[in-house]
């Protein structure tokens, strides 16, 4: 179902009315973990103003170590939506827990699967069974084949509206924090119809490679970039380190979108 023989045009995957594919950009901006309310309206009021078209934030976070903020929950759901509602734009939040669809699902306008779930195949037949838009994200050391193969598990459950994310995978290298595989957007483009974005916040975490590695995507043909963005990185609950601040991320769009229109 994933790919161009069965459907040899581009799909157009439909988020709270922000069209993601066939030339539409999806602009994907937010903190890294969902804050507290007014930091939340603020970072939302930020972004849009610089360009994004969707919010995002963690309210379940998936953390290496299990003392770190894990989220903050239904709280953090209501909290992205009422910040997301609040300037026009549609919001998108990761779920975890195949117990936790159906809540994301009353408050998100895209379910996103973590890069750590990729494989997760009892998440993905649950995310496949809701009729909402899902971000499958690439795991860290998953092929592109076997990225497809959970688009696949998300499709065959009648679930059309798939977008992909390339995130970089494990490298050898901790110069970044993962390897940015932009070759990644090509390939799945030439194998697949549905829409393939990159975030390269978390493929380089670092905010100097940020802008370069999102134009590269681009350029390859991504149909829109994920970027963390914060107004206070230094105190922000996850991945502050790799946020660009509001200023950073609009003239990075200013960027995207110049180069966008070359195609
Ligand atoms: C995220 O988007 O905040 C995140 C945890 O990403 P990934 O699953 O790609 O690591
Ligand atoms: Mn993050």
């Amino acid at each position: 179902l994933a790919s161009r023989e069965a459907h040899p045009q581009a799909s157009i995957v439909d988020v709270g009315g922000i069209k993601i594919g066939g030339g539409n950009l999806a602009m994907i901006a937010g903190p890294c973990a969902v804050e507290e309310p007014e930091r939340m309206m603020d970072i939302a009021a930020a972004v849009k103003k610089a360009g994004a078209n969707i919010y995002r934030g963690g309210a379940y976070k998936p953390r290496t170590s299990p003392y770190a903020f894990q989220g903050s929950g239904e709280e953090g759901l209501k909290i992205l939506r009422e910040a997301g509602d609040a300037h026009g734009m549609p919001v998108v939040t990761e779920v975890m827990d195949p117990r936790c669809v159906e809540i994301v699902d009353q408050y998100a306008d895209m379910i996103q699967i973590g890069a750590r779930n990729m494989q997760n195949f009892v998440l993905l037949t649950e995310v496949g069974r809701t009729r909402k838009p899902v971000l499958l994200k690439r795991g860290m050391s998953a092929t592109i084949e076997d990225l497809l193969m959970s688009a696949e598990y998300i499709l065959s459950q009648g679930n059309s509206q798939v977008v992909l994310c390339e995130r970089g995978v494990k490298g050898f290298d901790k110069v970044t924090r993962n390897l940015y595989d932009v070759a990644a957007v090509a390939v799945v483009k030439g194998l697949s119809h549905l829409p393939i974005i990159v975030d390269p916040s978390h493929a380089t975490g670092r905010p100097d490679l940020i802008p370069p590695c999102a134009l590269a995507g681009v350029a390859v043909g991504a149909d829109g970039v994920h970027i963390e963005v914060h107004d206070c990185p230094e105190r922000a609950k996850s991945d502050g380190p790799q946020a660009l601040l509001p200023r950073q991320y609009a003239e990075l769009v200013t960027q995207i979108r110049k180069l966008a229109e070359l195609f």
